[in-house]
């Protein structure tokens, strides 16, 4: 066939093209230098009659989308955490692309339901999480990917609302969900991801946000005391999300006495790993997910820092049932004779649609087996400490937080202006990209060791270009010590 001949050539004219773009993406400025509106003025302002000829498509990919491109997997890039890529991935979703069945119920592609839930299952092994998450085990357990773990989020907190619901009518049966929607309130620690906060402004539900400690760690007793005041107020505690590895600092709540709480006062924890969760294929960062027994939803984004592309958050539950039993809806065209005897993925989402999104997942855990991810993480944290003992070198800078995944956030002993011009000129300087956070009025540098291309000669380039922006800032005004 014509159109295929034609895509066998111009598939292995990309295929060069994205090998190419890899191998010389160092050379590449890793933040995108245009400014806003850059694109308009090099494309027209309405798609061609007649089809333009691949070759000009191609060139213009250079010419006029390049320049406009962060590039995420510069071992350059070091801003906020890092995106999955690799070439097995990327198959596994070439592949997911032609197939393009929309899998949302075990019918419409029974291929697409399995596979997710055998491929959750190895992953949810590989991260050491307790049986009960598994679907081999009694079989009410298991995974899904969503798309991102803020969807991932939203899902456990409707799905939370809706059990509680269900329990408080089950003793008020004059009552309905509305006399008791009013009522719920839900924590999370200030140190969360804004998708936290954000999950609770969509459902219109409270949701407090709690004090962290100087370990910006959310404690037992600060939720123990949120806790009793809204029960005092007639208030009904139903959900807590828990961070696993927080984005401004990687820092860790406190599993253990956060789910002690939990399991006592009956309420749903969500546990968000979506960065951090990936180190956990690594049994010595196990200690991390200490308490995670306590959990009635866990997350993390193997598109993070699993070398899986966009999009792929893993979510599993102990109870499938309090998913599936949240959104049901059940129109006939949706309708199979397999119906309740086998999983339907719609049931576990808010989408209708979904992509066969395991294939990327089964390819990339099998061409590299759990111990070159392994490696992949046991390298990024040793970066990540070799960035930590240059910072320490240089007594003009402070470590903030703690080191204990990949990344490092760090300071000039200076005030938070000369810190932010730090940034401004590290990122104008177009040689390497860093972004910043502020808590608790501190304005403070994160470094993250992101692509997977990383090596010890770029944490060392990045040192370098810090050091020499430093010294020109720096220059006459008299140093802290
Ligand atoms: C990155 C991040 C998120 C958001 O992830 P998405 O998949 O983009 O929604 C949520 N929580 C934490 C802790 C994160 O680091």
């Amino acid at each position: 066939m014509a159109e295929t001949k034609e895509f066998r050539e111009q598939g292995k004219e990309m295929v060069e093209y994205i090998a190419g773009y890899i191998d010389t993406i160092e050379k590449r400025p890793p933040l995108a230098q245009v400014e806003p509106g850059y694109l308009s003025k090099l494309i027209p302002n309405a798609a061609p009659q007649k089809p333009d000829k691949w070759e000009d498509i191609m060139k213009d990919v250079e010419k006029v989308i390049m320049p406009g491109v962060t590039h995420w997997h510069s071992p350059h890039f070091h801003a906020y955490f890092p995106t999955g890529n690799s070439f097995p991935a990327i198959l596994g979703d070439m592949l997911s692309d032609v197939i393009g069945c929309i899998g949302f119920t075990w019918i419409a592609s029974p291929a697409c339901t399995e596979l997710e839930t055998i491929v959750m299952d190895w992953l949810g092994k590989a991260v050491g999480l307790p049986e009960e998450f598994l679907a081999e085990g009694n079989g009410k357990g298991g995974g899904v990917i969503q798309g991102t773990a803020s969807e991932a989020t939203l899902v456990a907190f409707l799905a939370a609302k809706m059990k509680r619901i269900r329990k408080e009518l089950e003793s008020q049966p004059d009552k309905d969900q509305y006399d008791i929607l009013p009522k719920l309130v839900a924590y999370t620690s200030d140190q969360a991801h804004s998708s936290v906060m954000r999950a609770s402004l969509i459902a219109s539900i409270r949701m407090r946000s709690l004090p962290s400690d100087e370990e910006n760690a959310l404690r037992g007793n600060v939720l123990q005391k949120a806790i009793e005041e809204d029960k005092a107020k007639g208030l009904i505690p139903f959900f807590v999300c828990a961070t696993l590895g927080t984005t401004a600092f990687c820092a860790f709540d406190n599993l253990t006495e956060l789910g002690q709480i939990c399991e006592k006062e009956n309420i749903w924890m969500h546990v968000d790993a979506a960065y951090a969760g990936t180190a956990f294929l690594c049994p010595e960062f196990r200690y991390l997910l200490k308490g995670v027994k306590y959990a009635t939803s866990f997350n993390f984004n193997p598109h993070k820092w699993m070398r899986i592309n966009f999009d792929c958050s893993a979510m599993w539950v102990k109870d499938e049932d309090d998913l599936v039993h949240a959104f049901h809806v059940d129109p006939s065209y949706l309708k199979h004779k397999h119906q309740g005897a086998v999983k339907d993925f719609r049931h576990w989402q808010i989408p209708l649609g979904r992509r066969f999104r395991s294939l990327k997942l089964w390819f990339v855990l099998r061409m590299m087996g759990i111990e070159k991810l392994q490696e992949h993480v046991r390298k990024q944290v040793q970066l990540a400490h070799d960035f930590e003992k240059l910072v320490l070198s240089d007594s003009r800078f402070e470590i903030v937080g703690s080191v204990i995944l990949g990344l490092v956030c760090f300071r000039l002993k200076e005030s938070n202006e000369i810190n932010e011009k730090l940034l401004k000129e590290i990122n104008n300087s177009g040689k390497i990209h860093l972004v910043h956070s502020t808590e608790k009025e501190t304005y403070f540098l994160r470094f993250a060791v992101c692509a997977s291309s990383t090596e010890q000669k770029h944490v060392q380039y990045a040192w370098k270009i810090i050091q020499e922006l430093t010294n020109s800032i720096l220059n006459g005004i008299p140093l802290s010590n």
